[in-house]
């Protein structure tokens, strides 16, 4: 096996782990939907016959219900962030031990305490700090907001169309979670129509916030692999893969495939990794530069 077959394969070794811990944490999420969506169902229980008297102080409840909701997920995700980043610093350098040495005298895989926790923790920083200004909390918010600002027209409407309250709560469950919703149906078709999800092709709250998770800890390991390759004297830039197989990767073809600095087919510097799009399953890989390795091939 080639040296730079092993890096890749470790690094896939790796890709498994990080798909695991997305997993989990989304079990974890779907546990707090759903502990949320019977909170939000029982506040409904509690009005009077007809629907309540001052909307208000339900969606006032409502509002804080969310916000608990929002930032319970965003400290949970910032966790991960910080796991990720560290592991795939980790996962970095184990895969560059794995090919068994090859690099030359000075040149090495590993990294003083001090310069490996400044490796993730910048890694860290770029994620939670967001690409665009927006943080990562911020981004969660506003899912749980606009979901808010949504659920509360839904209520509403449906107390002024003189819904029933299981109604109103199968509408509202929908809003958060989508279960079992069959969206050929009449019924959630017209429903998504006249509640528009907001921005995300996604349907429910539940799958925006899966979707940011997604996006935010893929990208906390190709930061992480950037921020070791710039601490990294041998490392010739990063190279772009696409994960076989990953539809939402169509445009991530161009990374993979451009040469827009001389380096190789796919090869970036560590400060010019592309930022790709939203549930981006691409990862990276390190390139040494030619006469890195102590037995070339
Ligand atoms: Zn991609």
């Amino acid at each position: 096996m080639t040296y730079l077959k092993e890096i890749e394969r470790a690094i896939k070794k790796a890709n498994r782990v990080k798909n695991k811990a997305i997993a989990d944490e989304l079990k974890k999420y779907k546990k707090e939907y759903k502990l949320k969506i019977k909170k939000l169902q029982s506040l409904i229980d509690a009005q009077p016959p007809g629907g309540p008297r001052k909307l208000n102080a339900l969606f006032r409840q409502i509002e804080k219900e969310m916000l608990a909701l929002s930032n319970k997920l965003s400290t949970s995700a910032q966790v991960l962030i910080r796991k990720s980043t560290r592991q795939a610093v980790l996962d970095v350098q184990a895969s560059i031990r794995a090919t068994g040495g090859r690099l030359k005298g000075n040149y090495t895989a590993g990294m003083s305490p001090a310069v490996f926790e400044r490796v993730w923790k910048a890694a860290m920083d770029k994620v939670i700090r967001g690409v665009d200004g927006v943080t990562l909390s911020e981004r969660i918010w506003e899912i749980h907001e606009g979901t808010y600002k949504t659920l509360r027209k839904m209520i509403a409407d449906g107390y002024a169309e003189g819904l029933y309250p299981g109604e109103i709560q199968r509408n509202l469950r929908a809003f958060l979670y989508l279960p079992d919703v069959d969206m050929r149906k009449t019924y959630w078709k017209e429903y998504f129509k006249k509640y528009p999800p907001g921005r995300g092709v996604y349907r429910s709250a539940y799958k925006n916030t899966e979707r940011v998770l997604r996006t935010e800890v893929t990208r906390a390991y190709r930061e992480s692999t950037a921020e070791y390759a710039k601490a990294k004297a041998w490392v010739k830039g990063i190279k772009w893969h696409r994960t076989a197989g990953a539809e939402e990767c169509d445009e991530c073809d161009e990374y993979e495939r451009s040469d827009m600095y001389g380096l190789g087919e796919g090869v970036y510097p560590p400060d010019g990794v592309p930022v790709s799009h939203p549930n981006c399953f691409c990862y990276l890989t390190i390139e040494p530069i030619e006469d890195a390795l102590e037995f070339p091939e």
